[in-house]
């Protein structure tokens, strides 16, 4: 049925796509799910004795194995593990002509006695499936996320490192894989989960820009999602502010550019005095999970905190008169990733060297609940067996 409605949509390219799309979403979310068992295909050779586990760099080298499903005739396929490795693409897939893609970035660690746990990874999968509906890219069940990725893991448990802050890097992905030229959703998607030992991830204190041309994202949009294509928009500026001298951009609100968003691909917070301030999520600014998991550590510890739009102005005022402490990016790569200064209308801003940083202590106590050091208060640990 659903297959046939595809077919339609392919022979007839004028029809209204998005009901076509809107009602493939509702039947596929109505249909009942089943994990049987997750079928594994070893690899018959392995890599792991090729990596130098002790200079890991990031997300350069996968593992043997990874995830894989396949939506085809209306349905997702339950997800196999097979040996990692190439996939074989048609030229006419739509991934390359209309970037229906999308992504998620989550870590596995391995605590003292070996066990491997996750972080919040079901917050993972409702963001996977949230960008997949904007992208309308048909949603993946929630037991083939979890149940496919902890297979995964447990199959991969040696490629988790051990050495301090590193970790498996967890890429778990979806893409049209359905063929067409013309521009409307595909019959076919690939969902994949493939996974890289990491080392501690350390950019130092970056340097950024704030920005007042381009935009990461509008109202409206795709910012909100974890979609490719976000982040290819986001090279090209990044380069003009490396040429300046500058790591990283601060993203402003597209309409005025007189707000801070985000940092790069993370969350950012700005102390002023002693409070915490964030901007608030919407189309334009990722709902990040390091971001949501600081908000619930600083009400917990009592540190003053606000989730509001944050004005370049006030940001630059409160350089210049010293209550500008700090300014980090929030995000799992680097969990928090601390801005040493920024440029702003061809002013450089420096910010203050901190004994006492809130970035140290949050990202401190964040690694401890990871690492299953300390309590896990909140319920965020998720344990791989
Ligand atoms: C992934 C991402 C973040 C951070 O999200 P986490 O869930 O904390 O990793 C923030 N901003 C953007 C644009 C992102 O892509």
């Amino acid at each position: 049925m659903l297959f046939n409605i595809c077919k339609y949509l392919e022979d007839y390219p004028t029809k209204n796509d998005a009901e076509i799309v809107n009602f493939n979403i509702a039947k596929i979310r109505s249909m009942p799910v089943q994990v049987n068992q997750i079928a594994i295909e070893r690899s018959e050779t392995t890599k792991i004795n090729d990596v130098d586990f002790d200079n890991l760099s990031f997300g350069s080298v996968y593992t043997d194995h990874m995830l894989v499903a396949d939506f085809e005739n209306g349905a997702w396929s339950v997800p196999k593990v097979v040996p990692y490795g190439p996939i074989v693409l048609d030229p006419a897939a739509k991934i390359f002509h209309y970037g229906q893609s999308i992504f998620e970035g989550m870590k596995a660690y391995k605590d003292e006695e070996g066990q491997v746990w996750l972080f919040r990874p079901l917050d993972n999968h409702a963001r996977f499936n949230k960008s997949a509906q904007r992208l309308a890219i048909p949603e993946l069940p929630q037991e083939y996320f979890i149940d496919g990725l902890t297979t995964l893991l447990q199959v991969e448990k040696d490629w988790v490192p051990t050495t301090p802050g590193s970790s498996l890097y967890v890429r778990p992905f979806m893409f049209a894989s359905g063929n067409g030229f013309h521009a409307s959703p595909a019959n076919a998607y690939k969902f994949i989960i493939a996974l890289a030992p990491s080392g501690a991830y350390f950019s130092g204190k970056v340097k950024v820009l704030i920005e007042e041309h381009y935009a990461r994202a509008a109202n409206g949009g795709v910012g909100y999602a974890k979609a490719g294509g976000n982040y290819a928009a986001q090279f090209y500026p990044t380069q003009l502010a490396a040429d300046k001298g500058y790591q990283q951009v601060v993203w402003t609100d597209d309409s005025t550019h007189e707000y801070i968003e985000e940092a790069g691909a993370m969350n950012i917070f700005v102390r002023i005095g002693d409070t915490l301030v964030t901007a608030p999520t919407s189309d334009r600014i990722l709902d990040g999970i390091t971001r949501k998991s600081i908000l619930q550590l600083t009400d917990h510890l009592g540190i003053p905190t606000e989730v509001r739009k944050i004005k370049v102005a006030e940001v630059v005022e409160a350089a210049e008169n010293g209550t500008l402490k700090e300014m980090f990016g929030a995000g799992t790569a680097a969990v928090v990733s601390p801005i040493a200064g920024f440029g702003y209308r061809g002013r450089d801003y420096e910010l203050p060297e901190l004994e006492n940083s809130y970035a140290a202590m949050l990202k401190a106590k964040i690694t401890d609940i990871q690492y299953n050091r300390a309590e896990d208060k909140f319920g965020w640990r998720y344990k791989v067996n």
